[in-house]
């Protein structure tokens, strides 16, 4: 008699609480998505954000990436790996497309949350993506909320984040959350800019100001 299969839940029984994210996913790409988050038997896109801590970061270095981008998901070739300044996604990173990354430990692995810019249009709504790493930086899975199933797992948005806790990896030394506290954070963008017409301000020279005795004004 096969006892294994009794012992062994499926992985629908493994995760309890599904994000509706998940849950609208269509049943194959379900099965994918619910076997990658197995590892840590939730889902990340479920766990409500002030459980993470932007100090809690897995120590991903360039190996990491090299790894995952390259080896695993065959995201970016070689070459173009070793030119990776020029890459889309490590401008994105450059240019302050990443935001609110945090992570937190669950199951024994280091589970990241960020939200990261879609374009260049500062008002448009943020992509949620999820990384789930060991402690030590090996990064074990990886997930775009905003970009179709097939890009799901290494887009420029995913890969963007990874750039980033490589660079606070290079900048912090290789602390875990576990190890010490981190005392430095990578800026991240400001998540809304208001905008102000031009033409609703009054803009005029110091000389002019100082002479007439008026200032920089909304009008
Ligand atoms: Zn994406």
């Amino acid at each position: 008699m096969d006892v294994s299969q009794e012992s062994v839940p499926k992985s629908h029984d493994e995760v309890p609480v599904l994000s509706s994210y998940a849950k609208n996913l269509e049943s194959h790409v379900r099965e994918r998505y619910l076997k990658k988050i197995s590892v840590v038997g939730v889902d990340p896109a479920a766990i409500p954000s002030e459980q993470f801590s932007s100090e809690c970061l897995p120590p991903i270095e360039v190996s990491d990436l090299l790894s995952y981008l390259v080896l695993e998901t065959s995201y970016y070739t070689n070459k173009q790996f070793k030119a990776f300044k020029s890459l889309e996604a490590y401008n994105q990173m450059v240019s302050g497309f990443v935001a609110s990354v945090q992570g937190k430990e669950i199951a024994g692995k280091i589970v990241v949350v960020a939200k990261v810019r879609h374009s260049q249009r500062m008002n448009d709504p943020l992509v949620n993506i999820w990384i789930i790493a060991e402690k030590d930086g090996t990064i074990i899975s990886a997930h775009c909320l905003g970009c179709k199933a097939g890009l799901a797992k290494s887009c420029s948005h995913v890969a963007s984040v990874m750039f980033y806790i490589e660079a606070v990896t290079r900048i912090q030394g290789k602390l875990a959350c576990t190890q010490a506290k981190c005392t430095w954070i990578l800026p991240t963008y400001v998540n809304e800019v208001p905008y102000a017409k031009v033409g609703d301000r009054l803009f005029i020279s110091k000389e002019t100001q100082r002479r007439t005795g008026t200032e920089n004004r909304d009008i």
